[in-house]
């Protein structure tokens, strides 16, 4: 019984989810080892229409709220983590333009109908060799300059996930001769746009988290969707990014995938020293034990944060960062304990490339490094106890 799946709704969406996992599970591991992007996993979920889960139902989507958008992305990771992160930026911000009303109505529904119909997919491109982590609000060297009619881009973004795939594409440039730093849509058609096949990483192999190169792309006006003055607020960000919760729902499914293998390996695993299953051991229970312990905590933190982020105001919204950044900090390091733990139950096999653990290790730990990263949660923690705000 999972506490946090509370309707016939919910329980219908998390076993779809489950049977596109198991699908994906068998594939998974050949997306690792050979270091590819996860073509037919995403052809899978978008021919599924699992691309159309937070587009609002008026434009033909399932319309899920927070909480069961990350209930079915904890779910889909169980099979292929690597798909599930390309699919929860999509949905992540698919969701997010809902609640804020970033985009004009017209360009919002012309996207939302082709996400519905599996043929968009969108993604945020924001991180730059030279300036790291957009979440730390450097300037891009992105530069977009302005021409007749519209605006010419130039620059890199690394680590753009879903990069062989997506469609519709959020790039933060600076803009020449201003202090303001725009958002552009640039469509995967642009003439200017190409990609740089420079992922080869530990951990989410699969993602295709390339290097985007803009030569000159020209968007039009229309496509600068915000500017933002330094220090200040984006449109998008105007529901206080509850929507990013979908990282950390990802980071879970590799941990509950971890958990369900090492469970079954514990009851099978029966050296001719004992005269059972490891199952039995002392040291063995404790560690599972300890799982629970994290696993549940985590998740119970992650799934009310997300219903109390579902039954705020949209004004309240924006005050729940201190409490997002938590039920992130909180379930990535929890997901990242759990793969350890259960590696330390299954021993040295764990360790072998015959054995799911060691991908589930690799990528589990890629969650440190999605935002908000540790360090800025527990920054803006300490700032509120000192004020005595909790
Ligand atoms: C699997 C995966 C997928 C990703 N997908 C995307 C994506 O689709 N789009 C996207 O835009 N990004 C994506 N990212 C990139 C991510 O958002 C970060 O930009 C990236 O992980 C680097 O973050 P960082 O904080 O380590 O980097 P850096 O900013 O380079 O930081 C490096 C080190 O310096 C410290 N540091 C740097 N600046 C500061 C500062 N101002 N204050 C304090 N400490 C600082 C950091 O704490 C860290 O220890 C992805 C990352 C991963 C792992």
């Amino acid at each position: 019984m999972d506490p946090w799946i509370r309707t016939e709704e919910d329980r219908e969406l998390v076993n779809w989810a489950g049977e596109l996992a198991s699908l994906m599970a068998k594939r998974a591991e050949t997306y690792d080892r050979e270091g590819t992007f996860v073509h037919e996993q995403i052809d899978l979920l978008t021919q599924a229409g699992y691309a159309s889960l937070t587009v609002p139902k008026e434009f033909g989507g399932r319309g899920c709220n927070l909480r069961q958008f990350l209930l079915a992305q904890e779910r889909l990771a169980e099979g292929d983590s690597a798909a599930a992160l390309v699919m929860g930026w999509h949905l992540g911000i698919t969701q997010s333009l809902a609640v804020t009303g970033a985009w004009p109505d017209d360009m919002y529904r012309a996207f939302c109908k082709d996400a519905a119909a599996g043929q968009a997919l969108i993604n945020a491109c924001g991180s730059e060799p030279d300036t790291g982590s957009p979440s730390r609000g450097g300037r891009p060297t992105t530069v977009a300059k302005r021409e007749p009619g519209g605006y010419s881009i130039t620059g890199q973004k690394t680590w753009a996930t879903g990069s062989p795939v997506i469609t519709h594409i959020l790039v933060t440039a600076a803009i020449a001769g201003e202090d303001r730093v725009g958002e552009f849509l640039v469509h995967r058609d642009n003439s200017g746009l190409s990609v740089r096949e420079s992922w080869d990483s530990m951990s989410m192999r699969g993602t295709g988290s390339h290097t985007l190169v803009l030569e000159n792309a020209f968007v039009p006006d229309a496509n600068l969707l915000d500017a933002m003055a330094p220090g200040g607020k984006s449109k998008r960000g105007g529901d206080g990014g509850g929507w990013l919760l979908h990282i950390p729902a990802t980071y879970l499914g590799i941990a509950n995938a971890a958990r369900r293998f090492t469970l079954d390996f514990a009851n099978a695993y029966s050296p001719n020293s004992l005269n059972g299953p490891i199952a039995a051991v002392p040291h063995v229970r404790d560690k599972i034990g300890q799982m629970e312990v994290e696993r549940m905590t985590a998740r119970t933190l992650l799934f009310a944060t997300a219903m109390r982020y579902d039954e705020a105001p949209l004004p309240d919204r924006i005050n729940m960062r201190a409490d997002l950044g938590l039920a992130k900090y909180a379930a990535v390091n929890a997901a990242v304990r759990i793969v350890d733990l259960a590696m330390r139950i299954a021993g040295g096999q764990s360790i072998l490339r015959t054995l799911p653990l060691e991908r589930y290790y690799r990528d589990v730990r890629a969650g440190l490094h999605n935002p908000p990263m540790d360090d800025v949660t527990l920054s803006i923690l300490a700032e509120e106890a000192l004020q005595g705000r909790r």
